[in-house]
């Protein structure tokens, strides 16, 4: 059980985050949900964890566009056993034509976050003597698909830290990894559909069969549950020699 522990999950009112919360809280830990808005919905997501599982639950608005703000989001928690990476944002164009803008958020948004939050956590590891970083990357962390630049090099540069990290906490009680997410239907992915559809004339269960899992050889999306699972695994005492890592959940991707 993770009771007494606390976990910090980045851009969590939503989606997989959000997945990875709901079962840590399940499993004991105590969480820290966090997004840059801050509405009284994000507020009501953790008092539904904490109601539901008794956990205490909070919710921490930080921009983790920022790099201040990332640390200031590890510092406000005021404890941090586990910290998911999971904040993320996507946008499909050609590398010619891609906006220079979007280019820079995404790999602030998709890497840099996790280096500044890496960096405020691992003392604070340090001092409770236990650590695990869990970082979201995905199956474009290990493989690529045009039109992705910036994400695909901000998830593979997020696999490469994860390394990294590991080595320097190797003799530690501290373990870093990176879960690698296949297609799973949250809004991230669901707001490409429509696109994709207008391009391929396609209609929108066709564009996620046909197009969206192509390359996800189960044709089925992982959910968000699963990827809780993985990552109360990683916090287990079965997964402490598990570090420096990726675990795919990608219905075979990677192994095409
Ligand atoms: P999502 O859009 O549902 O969630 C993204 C989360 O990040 C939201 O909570 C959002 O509020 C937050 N966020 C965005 N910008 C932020 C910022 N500046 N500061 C703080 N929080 C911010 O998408 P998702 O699919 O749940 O994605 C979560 C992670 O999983 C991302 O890193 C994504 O790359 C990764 N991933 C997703 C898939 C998939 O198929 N959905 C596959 C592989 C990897």
């Amino acid at each position: 059980s993770l009771t007494g522990k606390t976990a910090v999950i980045t851009g969590s009112n939503s989606g997989i985050g959000l997945g990875i919360a709901w079962e840590l809280a399940r499993a004991g830990a105590d969480v820290v949900l966090n997004s840059f808005t801050d509405n009284d919905e994000d507020h009501a997501l953790a008092r539904e964890i904490a109601d539901t599982t008794g956990v205490t639950a909070r919710y921490i608005q930080a921009d983790m566009s920022k790099g201040d703000q990332c640390r200031d989001l590890i510092a406000k928690a005021g404890a941090c056993d586990i910290l998911v990476n999971n904040a993320g944002i996507q946008h499909v164009a050609p590398i010619d034509e891609f906006p220079v803008e979007k280019w820079d958020a995404i790999i602030a948004i998709n890497m840099n976050s996790a280096f500044h939050t890496t960096a405020a956590a691992l003392p604070v590891m340090r001092a409770a003597g236990w650590g695990r970083v869990i970082n979201i990357a995905s199956a474009h962390g290990l493989t690529a698909s045009p039109y992705k630049a910036a994400y695909i090099a901000a998830k593979h540069g997020v696999v490469g830290m994860t390394k990294t990290v590991a080595l320097e906490t190797a003799q530690e009680q501290i373990t870093a990894n990176a879960i690698c997410p296949g297609y799973v239907l949250t809004p991230l992915v669901e707001a490409q559909i429509p696109d994709t559809a207008k391009k391929y004339d396609m209609s929108e269960d066709e564009v996620k069969k046909k197009v969206i899992l192509e390359r996800q050889p189960s044709k089925e999306f992982a959910t968000v549950e699963q990827l809780g699972g993985t990552t109360v695994f990683l916090c287990s005492d079965a997964a402490a020699q598990i570090t420096g890592t990726t675990i795919s959940v990608d219905g075979g991707w990677t192994a095409l």
